[in-house]
Parts: C-alpha cells; structure tokens; sequence
C-alpha cells in the first residue's frame, strides 16, 4: 500500500544566554553556515554545525517566516529536533537601529586605531559584524 505523505514539521528550539528565544513547531529553517545557508527541512539527517553572524529564518506552520539577526553559535538537528544555539537573537522587527549604529560607529573607530596595543582587533571586527548585521536585517523587517 502506498504511503501517505503529510506535511509535518519538527520541532525548533532557539536558546541565547538570555534564554529562549523560540520553542515551537518549524517546517523549515535557515541558518547562516561557514559554507554559506544551511536549510534544514523534517527528517534531515543527523548534523552539528557552527553557525556565524547573519541572518536566521524560520517558517512556523501557522505564522509563516520569521526573521532574526543572530550571533555566532550552533546549529544541532537529530530526530526531528532542532537546537539553534546563539550568543544573541533579535527578531528583525525589534532590532534597535540606533543602538546598532552607534555600536557599528564604535567599533569602526577601534579598527581605525587598530596599531595601538589596547586595541583587541578581533572584539572590534566582531562587533562591527553583529552591528552591520543587526543594520542589513532591520531593513528587510
Ligand atoms: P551594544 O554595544 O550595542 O551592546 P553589542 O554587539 O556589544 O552591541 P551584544 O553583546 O551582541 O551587543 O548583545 C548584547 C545583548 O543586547 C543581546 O541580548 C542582544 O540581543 C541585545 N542587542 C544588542 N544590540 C541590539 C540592537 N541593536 N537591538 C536589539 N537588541 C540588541
């Protein structure tokens, strides 16, 4: 007999240090990988993997796609269960564009003094990414 094919999500967690961001039903999600987007659809095979600074999506049964800017973390899917593990997670519609200008401003003038011993060139060029990204991802919300 032939097999009836449903739609069926999996289940989608999104954790930052300041707790849960999402924990709810997904039929796909996307995340940004050191190779490029990583999408993930149910019954994907077993993975771990490092995500970076970009943009998150997912695609709940009901609300459609939600966009977040998120920090660097990882991404772990088995069983129909996806953690997506973040340093930090904005939903693009909450992001405070000030806040991510000023921080963008901040950090270039770091990088500008980049010679200068007190100067940590990766905590500047990291923070210049998250803000960027908080920027690119504000617009599209
Ligand atoms: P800032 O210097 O403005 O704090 P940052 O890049 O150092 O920026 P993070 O350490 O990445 O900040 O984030 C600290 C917390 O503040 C996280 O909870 C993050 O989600 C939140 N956050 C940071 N920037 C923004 C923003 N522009 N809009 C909304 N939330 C933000």
């Amino acid at each position: 007999m032939e097999e009836t094919k449903t739609a069926i999500g999996f289940k989608c967690e999104i954790v930052t240090p300041e707790g849960l961001i999402y924990d709810g039903p997904c039929d796909m999600v996307i995340v940004p990988g050191e190779m490029g987007e990583l999408g993930i659809l149910p019954r994907h095979a077993p993975l771990v993997s490092r995500t970076i600074i970009g943009e998150a999506r997912f695609k709940d049964p009901v609300g459609g796609w939600t966009l977040l800017a998120v920090g660097n973390g990882y991404v772990k899917m088995q069983f129909d269960r996806l953690l997506l593990l973040v340093d930090t997670a904005e939903d693009a519609a909450d992001i405070d564009t000030d806040r991510a200008r000023t921080a963008l401003d901040r950090a270039e003038a770091y990088l500008a003094r980049a010679h200068e011993d007190d100067v940590d060139l990766h905590r500047a060029e990291q923070s210049r990414h998250r803000a960027a990204n908080r920027l690119k991802v504000a617009g599209k919300a």
